[in-house]
Formats: structure tokens, sequence, C-alpha cells
């Protein structure tokens, strides 16, 4: 599947310079079972709250140049933060063929539930799926155990590979504001792409001129020839 592989290409163009963690030297942070309530005097600053820039979106390819696990991180680290700052986090996943049945739909929809149940000891996460935003709060505790983004990366990986169908995990944290604010644009449209394609596996007729999601398929290449089956997805 390429239809998110100009967004991918455009956003690791951008982080070129971030730090970069292969997935097997990180152990995992702690999680919960559920979100943790950590109050506004246990935190020790929030990422992407206060008015500051913020995104969160998911990226799906079949092309092997994207094969690794790995965490990547532009921008200063949790450890080295001493007030709130402008996020993002950004996952792109190498998958298998997503086929037109049960099996494409179920990895699509583990995949968007992987996406907001993930809860880091110490990390307070608050996703807004119709804002594209993600505003985090840490802990003061976790900041003295060693929270890191690698290890937070690691946790988040480590539920991505039991979707089956994924074969490759980039996690990619910002904290660099500049950076931020030039990526947000494609939360939008990963997840315009992304809701087309569930539409599309449930069956959508496949008549452009009465349907709404004509603007997408205009902008997204092979979009369309997947619909009109000239094309696996
Ligand atoms: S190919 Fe045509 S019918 Fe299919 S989703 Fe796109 S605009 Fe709609």
């Amino acid at each position: 599947m390429k239809l998110y592989d100009s967004i991918i290409h455009e956003t690791m163009t951008a982080a070129g310079s971030a730090k970069r963690f292969p997935a097997d030297a990180v152990t995992a942070w702690p999680v919960t079972e559920n979100s943790e309530l950590i109050m506004q005097r246990s935190a020790a600053f929030e990422l992407g709250g206060s008015g500051l820039p913020s995104a969160n979106y998911t990226l799906v390819t079949t092309d092997p140049a994207y094969q690794g696990d790995e965490i990547l991180v532009a921008g200063p680290d949790l450890p080295a933060l001493k007030a709130d700052t402008a996020f993002a986090r950004i996952v792109i996943l190498e998958t298998q063929e997503i086929s037109e049945d049960d099996a494409g739909h179920d990895m699509i929809r583990q995949m968007e539930f992987v996406r907001y149940h993930v809860f880091p000891k110490g990390y307070m996460v608050r996703v807004s799926s119709t804002s594209f935003e993600e505003q985090v709060r840490v802990s003061r505790d976790a900041l003295k155990a060693g929270i890191c983004f690698d290890r937070i990366g690691k946790a988040y990986l480590e539920k991505y590979k039991k979707v089956p169908g994924v074969k490759s995990v980039k996690i990619l944290f910002i904290t660099d504001r500049a950076l931020v604010e030039q990526l947000k644009p494609n939360a939008k449209k990963a997840d315009d792409i992304t809701k087309t394609l569930s539409h599309i596996l449930d069956g959508l007729p496949t008549d452009c001129g009465h349907c709404s999601l004509k603007s997408v398929c205009d902008e997204v290449e092979g979009m369309r020839e997947m619909h009109m089956g000239k094309k696996k997805v």
C-alpha cells in the first residue's frame, strides 16, 4: 500500500536529524491497565498543552524501505525539558498488504485501538481524534525514575507488534516547535486517508459522481485505482 507514502517521505525527511534508537536496545517503560490520573500539582510539565502546537498521526506502508523497529526523537528528550513544550507523536507502520476482507478491516481497527490504548506509568495521555492532537502530562515521579521517549516508544511499539500484519514500527516523538508546526497539517491528511480506506473496505459503491470522499481521492495517489479494483490495497 502506497497511499500514505508521500506523507511518510515528507515526515521522515523533515525529521532527518532526529536521534534514532534501535528498538532492540531499549527496555519498554512500564504501562498500566488504564489511564492514570496525574494531578497538575504532581506534574513536571505538559507536552502539547497550554496552547502549544500538537499533532498525532499514524501512517501505514508496505514499502520495505521503512523496515526496522526504531524510536526517533527530534528535539529535547523528557529529562532535558524544564517547561511545557510543543509535541507530536507520529507512528509509521510497515505492514503486509491490507486485504479487502475481514482481515483488512480488523488490521485497521486494531491499529486505531492501539493508538489510544497504551498507558505508560506517570505519563497521562489525552488524545483528541477530532483535532488530531495529543496532550501528555508527565509526572515528577516518572521524571525522577528516568522516563524518556525511547522507553515510552518501546511500550507503544510492543503493543503495535501484536497487531497481526504489522511487520515494523517506527515511533517518532517531536518536541521541536518549528517541526511540530511544519508537520501538523499531515495529521488531518492521514486521518482523511484512513477514513476513506475504511469506507472503501466497508463496500462503498464505486460512484465517484456522488461520493463525498472525492476530494481525498483527487489528492491521494492510488486511492481511486484501489477502489476501482485496478490495484491491490
Ligand atoms: S474512488 Fe470514487 S467512489 Fe471511490 S472513494 Fe474515491 S471518489 Fe469515492
